[in-house]
């Protein structure tokens, strides 16, 4: 073997059976907080423009486990790899993934003194080398997907929660992400506001984007999921297609879950 060959071997951690098929592999993968043992043994495979809704007890890990997958956390055992790049300490891979992964956050976390247009321009301008004008026509692209280009001049703070929220997408997708992570999109809004930012995520999963939503919105479970996962006590417990999942829950935690929240 070559040199160039041992490297490109050891420098491509597909797992086996790994194809281009696979958007995100996790394999038995552990998380401790000090001594808290937060996730544990974590077997998880997404497809490329699958939907998976995550649900489960507050605590449950659930954050934690998405959060792992773009390495805003980190994890101490087991391999996670995204877009074929395996997520260890190496700061090269951080920032390949993280430019392929886009999230959204409870709090919307835009930053209050940049207009929206700003937001959205801001990544693709200075992470990604875009030229400003170029940045600025994608930014309005998606501001009018999300519903909300008139808005583009305004700051965060004079729009409305659901408008942040949406500001929020469209900004993530200026990244042009392969990926979408959701952390409870719409836990902060009034209910008058849910529906909108749920409306614009059915539209991004119909585009055929690859999502893990963590929510409580077991509708919007119901009619995108391909797969709800069901943790507990930081383990994936259950999973199944939101049809199985919802008639026919299998654990006594899953049971006990779903008696409380529908
Ligand atoms: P969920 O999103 O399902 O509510 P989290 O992933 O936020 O759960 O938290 C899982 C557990 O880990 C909880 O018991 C929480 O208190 C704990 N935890 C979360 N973040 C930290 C942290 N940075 N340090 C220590 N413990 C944490
Ligand atoms: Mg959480």
């Amino acid at each position: 073997m070559s040199d160039l060959t041992a490297s490109y071997a050891t420098d491509t951690p597909h797992l086996p059976g790994m194809s281009d098929e696979i958007a995100i592999e996790i394999r038995d993968m552990n998380k401790w907080y000090g001594d808290f043992h937060v996730l544990r043994d974590i077997d998880l495979t997404v497809r490329r423009g699958e939907r998976i809704v995550i649900a489960g007890p507050s605590g449950s890990g659930k954050s934690t486990l998405i959060r792992c997958i773009n390495r805003l956390e980190e994890h101490q055992a087991g391999q996670i790899v995204v877009d074929g790049i395996e997520l260890t300490s190496d700061i090269k891979n951080i920032d390949k993934v993280r430019s392929e992964v886009g999230m959204v956050f409870q709090h919307f976390n835009l930053f209050p003194h940049l207009t929206v247009l700003e937001n959205c321009t801001l990544a693709p301008i200075w992470v990604r080398k875009v030229p400003k004008r170029q940045a600025e026509d994608t930014a309005m692209q998606y501001l009018e997907k999300v519903r909300i280009p008139e808005q583009a001049n305004k700051y965060p703070g004079q729009l409305s929660g659901g408008q942040q929220q949406r500001v929020a997408i469209a900004r993530s997708l200026c990244m042009e992400p392969k990926i979408m992570l959701f952390d409870e999109p719409t836990s902060a809004l009034d209910p008058e506001m849910i529906k909108e930012v749920l409306d614009t995520m059915i539209e991004l999963a119909e585009t055929g984007m690859t999502m893990l939503c963590v929510t409580h919105e077991m509708g919007f479970a119901q009619a995108v999921a391909d797969r709800v996962i069901f943790m507990d006590q930081g383990q994936i417990v259950e999973q199944n297609s939101p049809q199985e999942f919802f008639n026919n829950p299998k654990s006594d935690r899953t049971k006990l879950f779903l008696s409380q929240i529908l």
